[in-house]
């Protein structure tokens, strides 16, 4: 689906924490909830859930708060998660090798198709259910298995070079864990994934706790 305009970044992050707070509890057998509920779970404030929610219309009813299994599937629709995803690795190392060993990429429906590696040695080899295969059947097996999205997990000076590969493809979306900052066309998106940022966030919230206490 198109992407509604003026949409923050977090927001679209909220709104994958609420699906899994709702998917909870859907799977609880609860009916109902409301923004103070998802607000508490999500630490974050009922008028932050509200505003969300108010890019893409109304859902809830002023007093009785939302249906669990409505919100639930228009959340659904709003994320893309209502048709199935082809994504392909580019980049079999060991970060690759790991998500093609990763077992739950099907909730959702979102379907590992192929792996992808520069080096001619890996051709061939095993990478979860499927064999890595060369750059240079990139653009037919993108069209062949029409490819959507990819891992892209190339070392840092690989990345813009491999990104120009999958975006010559077809591939709409990129998920990049290089440490590089890519340029693509405007229709193409990159989501970055920052292991050592996370470390970076820890580490300051950890000191700012101990000297919260020593205080
Ligand atoms: P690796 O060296 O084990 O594997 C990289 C693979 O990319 C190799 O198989 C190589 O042949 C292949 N490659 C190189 N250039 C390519 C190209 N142009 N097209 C296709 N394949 C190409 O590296 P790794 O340890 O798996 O790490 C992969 C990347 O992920 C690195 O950039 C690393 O910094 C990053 N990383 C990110 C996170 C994170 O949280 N974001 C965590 C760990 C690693």
């Amino acid at each position: 689906m198109p992407a509604t305009p003026g949409v923050p970044a977090a927001t679209v992050g909220r709104l994958v924490t609420y699906l899994r707070l709702l998917t909870a509890m859907e799977e609880r057998g609860v009916r109902t909830t409301s923004s103070d509920e998802l607000a508490g779970r999500s630490h974050v404030s009922a008028f932050q859930v509200r505003k969300d929610l108010a890019y893409f219309g109304r859902f809830g009813t002023r007093g009785a708060g939302y249906t669990v299994a409505t919100l639930r599937r228009e959340l659904r629709r709003i994320l893309g998660l209502t048709r199935p995803w082809n994504v392909a690795i580019m980049g079999m190392g060991r970060l690759g090798q790991a998500l093609a060993d990763y077992p739950n990429f099907d909730e959702y429906d979102f379907r590992l198709v192929a792996a992808f590696d520069a080096d001619p040695a890996k051709a061939g080899l095993p990478a979860g259910g499927l064999f890595v295969e060369g750059l240079e059947v990139l653009p037919a097996r993108a069209t062949e298995l029409t490819i959507d999205l990819a891992f892209l997990t190339v070392p840092g000076p690989a990345a813009q070079a491999a990104a120009d590969a999958l975006v010559a493809a077809g591939i709409r979306g990129i998920l990049n864990f290089a440490p590089a900052v890519l340029e693509v066309p405007p229709h193409v998106h990159v989501e970055p994934v920052d292991l050592m940022a996370g470390l970076k966030r820890l580490s300051y919230h950890v000191v700012a706790r101990a000297e919260d206490d020593a205080a």
